[in-house]
């Protein structure tokens, strides 16, 4: 940063052009979808990790519905995790699977909290008539402070595990895309900070087996507010994304 003139001029300033000057505007400006061209603190509202396949290619992305439509490259978007996902592993022994009963763990749920990203997995615009069977989402790799793990629930709130770095990653971790629907699970993280969470997704388009290939998505577990930085998440992560991007740069 001392290569910087003392006033700067934000055209010359790349770093205050995103945080504040560009953002901003693109987000609230737009009538239909954006397409953002930095990366972008999402930390709220209904966003889904779409999985769409168009020509030949598989196209995975994020796309957030509320509160502004918005599509991101997996690589674009920062998935947060916020400090209101904070809650203790449950005494239940079919939730062992996160580690420790009471120790804690971050949880995006599988119904919407206000507070919280209501993370899905979307497929709709995918045409059940053009695949064979249900979509595969593989967890290919995960890297990060803590384990990763998605699971849905039975009638009872028993987890049905899908995805666990916890025991380490095999075939077992995957989970099924029905071509054309949306679904929603639980996502847990076991430590704060930063997770690169990598999947592919495979099916049977027009009678050929496809695979996406590694995709890989960028998650930010946030811990208890414990400094003013924190307390801006209230502006929608945009005051976050800049102490990120600067802490990053430090
Ligand atoms: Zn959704």
């Amino acid at each position: 940063m001392t290569q910087l003139p003392p006033m700067p001029n934000p055209k010359s300033n790349p770093l205050k052009i995103m945080n504040i000057q560009l953002i901003l505007p693109v987000l609230l400006t737009a009538a239909g979808a954006v397409v953002a061209q930095a990366q972008t603190v999402v930390s709220s509202g209904h966003v889904d990790l779409g999985i769409a396949y168009e020509s030949g290619s598989w196209d995975l992305h994020v796309h957030q519905e509320e509160p502004v439509e918005a599509e991101y490259e997996p690589g674009e978007a920062i998935l947060q995790v916020g400090a209101a996902a904070q809650t203790a592993i449950p005494a239940n022994p079919s939730f062992s699977f996160l580690g420790n009963a009471g120790d804690p763990i971050w949880i995006l749920p599988k119904s919407a909290n206000p507070e919280l990203l209501f993370l899905g997995i979307g497929a709709e615009e995918l045409d059940p008539a053009d695949w064979t069977g249900n979509l595969t989402l593989s967890l290919e790799t995960v890297a990060g402070p803590g384990r990763f793990a998605i699971w849905d629930t039975d009638l009872f709130g028993n987890p049905l595990i899908r995805m666990n770095s916890g025991d380490g990653i095999d075939a077992s971790d995957n989970l099924e895309v029905i071509p054309g629907s949306h679904a929603h699970f639980f996502y847990g993280f076991t430590a704060p900070g930063d997770y690169s969470v990598t999947f592919e997704a495979s099916g049977m388009f027009q009678g050929l087996s496809t695979a996406s290939g590694p995709v890989t998505y960028q998650f930010a577990v946030v811990p208890e507010p414990g400094t003013g930085a924190l307390l801006l998440l209230g502006l929608g992560g945009l005051a976050v994304a800049g102490w990120r991007r600067r802490g990053k740069r430090s």
